[in-house]
């Protein structure tokens, strides 16, 4: 192997003191010279900047820390730490997989908020003023929560609130 040149890499990094800070680092690009080498060519890598990354290990760690751990959003996690949107979502996706379990527990109680529950169904009020309103089988907007409740639809009798 031979050094065949230097790139010039500037991976975002952690602020210090609240202040930006700026990583300048001067890569060797090396050449392999055993015949038939697949790669040829290459240039360095570390564990906080493998190749081809434009931001430190540590930065991206940081921003998925901010929003699992910190109570910010990713919008503010984001702005402090100069980064965009995308990658500080995917900075804390990678974060939650590492600390969630592959399957989460059994559901015991599902809790469901602003949503309809069941279909529709329609009937026509034969009062003139009236048109078409729903009658049985959903209610909207309601929320199940309290645990040991009977959950099943509410009876035919029960009058829909819209
Ligand atoms: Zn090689």
């Amino acid at each position: 192997m031979r050094v065949k040149g230097w790139v010039l890499t500037r991976p975002r990094d952690l602020p210090v003191a609240g202040r930006d800070t700026r990583l300048r680092w001067r890569k060797r690009r090396w050449h392999c010279d055993q015949p038939g080498c697949p790669r040829k060519s290459f240039t360095e890598q570390v564990t906080q900047v493998p190749a081809r990354a434009r931001i430190t290990a540590r930065l991206r760690q940081a921003a998925g820390a901010a929003v699992a751990d910190g109570n910010r959003t990713i919008v503010q996690a984001a702005r402090d730490l100069g980064m965009s949107w995308p990658i500080v979502a995917a900075a804390f996706t990678a974060h939650a997989a590492k600390v969630l379990p592959a399957e989460p527990e059994p559901v015991t109680v599902l809790g469901i908020d602003e949503v309809r529950r069941g279909k529709p169904c329609w009937s026509f009020d034969k009062s003139p003023s009236r048109g078409p309103r729903p009658s049985t089988g959903g209610t909207s907007g309601s929320a199940i929560s309290a645990a040991g409740k009977d959950y099943s639809p509410r009876s035919k009798a029960a009058p829909a609130r819209r």
